[in-house]
């Protein structure tokens, strides 16, 4: 299908044409891993069997971009991209809010293949751009931030490493192709964890990287030598779940934001972080960079004992992971910076009480109801 300019058509109907041979309206699950050899060798570990291509189809159209690859998880995505555009003697420059996954995969992988990495505060772009070396090849941003959803400038960024001929990577998990598209601000290569917004119903595993046809070709060649790709049957229900994303995030931008001013009028909570109020620091940046809405994820402090609120939410499930149709709320000292000291996690001012919230798409004044009840 051609593409629309609307992300509701195109999430429905691109790369999704349907059963060629009975005519039915879904695409059929190819579970094959041989296929006839003709022009084009079908392979799943080539990542362009039709389950695979169909949901690729869909996100590139998402995203704006031209090509993309579906990985079997966020963290494959993402490792995937950095070992293929890196190599040994280069230097890999990262913003210093990191995903706890990725900011370990820095310190243990990267660097047992010789490659150098920087990890620098990009709220002050003079300094994060002092932090660049000769040899650095890749910067790799995330925004919004996880989890005190701190905002990056993305065009900054971009315009910063454009100038030196290096190539940009950015996460944007947290904000989802929906509210966000970082290849229209100049970025090169864009990574999703699938797990959260795409998926979007807490149920299956994948990653993805979207870029030019060049930059993906490269990233091809080396995920086939990795392998990380996703099954047919898991690819058949992203390609299900993204019909439903646009929606999905209207409505978790809606509750979010009425949560948000909800939380910053409850005399209970101390603080509260989400780009959409007007007193975040990032918010006029990311009114710029976030023309879909400000997302899903929210943080903030309780005054009293976290646990005691935790253990009294009904409708909000404690959980890990983010961006299902249903609400979830986790501790962060407790699960992604648990293995933070606790004078790493006062540096990144992620104190005891603060909690992450996820937010689905339910009826909001519920979910007040369940917060009010448990403070
Ligand atoms: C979850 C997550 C990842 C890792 O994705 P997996 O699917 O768990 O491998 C990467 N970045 C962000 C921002 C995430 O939230």
């Amino acid at each position: 299908m051609k593409r629309s300019k609307s992300k509701l058509t195109n999430s429905v109907h691109v790369g999704s044409a349907g059963d060629p041979v009975y005519g039915g309206l879904v695409n059929p699950i190819y579970p094959s891993s041989a296929y006839d050899y003709g022009t084009e060798v079908l392979y799943p570990r080539y990542f362009n069997t039709p389950n695979q291509t169909a949901v690729v189809q869909k996100l590139a159209s998402l995203e704006n971009a031209e090509d993309g690859l579906l990985f079997s998880s966020g963290m494959a995505a993402i490792m995937t991209t950095l070992f293929a555009l890196l190599k040994q003697g280069d230097h890999i420059l990262f913003q210093k809010d990191l995903y706890g996954g990725t900011h370990h995969a820095a310190l243990h992988e990267l660097k047992r293949y010789g490659i150098d990495h920087t990890m620098e505060d990009v709220a002050d772009l003079k300094k994060f751009e002092r932090a660049i070396r000769p040899n650095t090849r890749v910067i790799y941003i995330e925004t919004p931030s996880n989890p005190l959803l701190k905002i990056t400038d993305i065009a900054a960024v971009a315009r910063i490493a454009q100038s030196k001929k290096i190539i940009t990577v950015i996460d944007n998990t947290f904000a989802s192709p929906v509210n966000q598209n970082p290849l229209d601000l100049g970025m090169d290569v864009v990574t999703h964890s699938g797990t959260k917004y795409i998926g979007g119903h807490s149920d299956l595993s994948c990653g993805v990287a979207v870029a030019s046809k060049k930059l993906i070709k490269e990233i091809r060649n080396t995920a086939m030598h990795f392998g990380g790709n996703l099954n047919a049957s898991s690819a058949y229900l992203i390609e299900r779940s993204l019909k439903t994303i646009v929606l999905r995030v209207q409505q978790q931008n809606k509750n979010t934001l009425t949560l948000a001013r909800f939380l910053q009028s409850e005399p209970g909570i101390k603080s509260v972080y989400y780009p959409g109020l007007k007193d975040h620091p990032g918010h006029a940046i990311a009114k710029k960079q976030m023309p879909g809405g400000f997302g899903g994820m929210l943080s903030f402090e309780v005054k009293n004992d976290p646990e005691k609120f935790l253990k009294k939410l009904t409708l909000i499930r404690k959980a890990i992971s983010l961006g299902g149709v249903e609400s979830t709320i986790a501790q962060p000292v407790k699960t992604s910076h648990a293995k933070l000291t606790a004078q790493e996690r006062k540096a990144a001012g992620i104190s005891d009480k603060l909690l992450r919230l996820s937010v689905g798409i339910e009826e909001v004044k519920d979910l007040i109801d369940d917060i009010c009840h448990a403070l």
